[in-house]
């Protein structure tokens, strides 16, 4: 690129998701497979105003984020678990795989040259978003056969995340067995925006989804999967066809069964924890993603109530997990799990 555009960026205070690397990853597919890989300026990209991805979703993305090391090394972390995931999702929505290899290398190739953008202080990352489309311009409904696979990437900065206020949601619906919840694609987002809107009128920050049958049971949380410490014990939902299998999720529960926590991986009833949460057991809530890593809750609605649950300070098993991803993510610690991965 014959002009950088890094001198717009500092570091200090990096606004959140809206300036974007110098370059991005394009693929497009067509006649039955994936051609003309390329790396191009970031750029605005011609649209068909028939484009299927626009008029009916058919769009799938990862997200995922970049970290320096002490010695200015660029570490991803499971950017295969990333690779595999999307093409989970790409099976669900139609979309032609996307070979491993074809991702890893993609992305390595694309970090490399945009290096100078992840930010090397403290706290900050390069996130990154993959992204896989369709792209025919027809208004019949019918799987599409042209798509196109982006990568794009973008300086996020130290994430303080607030503690936040959930509402366990009995109303409206993210995802209902048979349909679409575990998959990384856009109409899910598209759907949780209203009831979140409403919730936010009543002065929470995020919903705790439940099962879309009889909403008895704990789900996820619609960017983050959810998790409690009662009684000693972890316990959050076991991954379905409802809910998106987070990476932050998995990791989270390896150290803990490496530490000798108590693990539950099980259908988590809305009573079980409104009455622990009534009668102060609810030793730790958090939701766990790759945006914020852990997002402590700080407390929950229910119907007509609302718990305050303990003082982040005090969590002891949340606070060691996030401190240790963090030193895991950025080099400072053992990577026992091999979970790193130097660009
Ligand atoms: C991405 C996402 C998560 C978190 O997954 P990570 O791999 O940990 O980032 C959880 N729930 C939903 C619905 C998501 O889209």
């Amino acid at each position: 690129m014959a002009q950088s555009r890094i001198a717009e960026l500092d570091v200090n205070n990096i606004p959140f998701a809206k300036i974007y690397s110098d370059h991005m990853f394009v693929a497009d597919y067509y006649d039955g497979e994936w051609q003309e890989q390329r790396i191009m300026p970031y750029q605005a990209l011609p649209l068909s105003p028939a484009n299927t991805a626009i008029h009916y979703g058919i769009s799938i993305f990862e997200g995922m984020k970049a970290y320096k090391n002490e010695e200015g090394e660029v570490l991803l972390f499971r950017p295969e678990r990333n690779a595999e995931r999307l093409n989970i999702s790409a099976e669900r929505m139609c979309i032609p795989e996307i070979p491993v290899e074809m991702f890893m290398n993609a992305l390595t190739e694309l970090i490399r040259l945009d290096s100078q953008w992840v930010p090397g202080k403290g706290g900050t990352s390069l996130y990154i978003r993959p992204i896989v489309f369709a792209t025919d311009e027809y208004i019949g409904i019918k799987p599409p056969e042209n798509f196109r696979f982006m990568i794009i990437t973008c300086p996020v900065g130290a994430y303080y995340s607030a503690p936040v206020k959930v509402k366990i949601e009995t109303n409206f619906v993210r995802a209902i067995e048979g349909g679409v919840g575990y998959a990384k694609t856009a109409g899910n987002y598209a759907a949780s925006l209203y009831p979140a809107k409403l919730a936010q009128k009543e002065g929470f920050d995020q919903l705790v989804w439940t099962d879309g049958k009889t909403h008895e049971y704990i789900e996820e949380s619609g960017t983050m999967n959810v998790m409690f410490i009662i009684g000693d014990k972890l316990i959050t939902a076991p991954t379905s066809g409802t809910i998106l299998n987070g990476i932050t999720r998995d990791s989270v529960l390896t150290l803990a069964r490496d530490w000798g926590v108590t693990v539950e991986e099980r259908p988590i009833r809305v009573d079980e924890i409104v009455e622990a949460a009534r009668q102060n057991k609810v030793q730790e809530a958090f939701g766990v993603g790759t945006a914020a890593t852990i997002a402590q809750i700080s407390k929950i609605g229910f119907e007509e109530e609302l718990f305050e649950l303990s003082e982040v300070s005090e969590r002891k098993f949340s606070n060691r997990v996030l401190a240790t991803l963090n030193e895991i993510k950025t080099g400072k610690r053992e990577d026992k799990f091999g979970w790193t991965y130097k660009v």
